[in-house]
């Protein structure tokens, strides 16, 4: 289960998240996923690009259309 780095597009801290080939739909890449920051101090969802290696291609801050799956960050 790869666990991925990266910044929060709404608040840019630091965050990390683990994700599987089960939580995107592989018909398209990059594929969406929603990521929930699950922290007290930002509590919002954007949406994540990944490729076919689950490496994070881009982000978007609204939730877009497309993901199948949220991921909560890690604490
Ligand atoms: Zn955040």
């Amino acid at each position: 289960m790869p666990l991925r780095f990266n910044f929060c597009p709404h608040c840019n801290e630091k965050i990390r998240f683990k994700i599987e080939k089960e939580d995107i739909d592989p018909s398209q890449y990059p594929a969406p996923v929603y990521i929930y920051h699950n922290d007290k101090s930002c509590g919002k969802l954007s949406t994540f690009y990944v490729d076919s290696l689950l490496r994070v291609s881009y982000k978007e801050l609204e939730k877009k259309a497309g993901a199948i799956k949220t991921i909560e960050t890690q604490k």
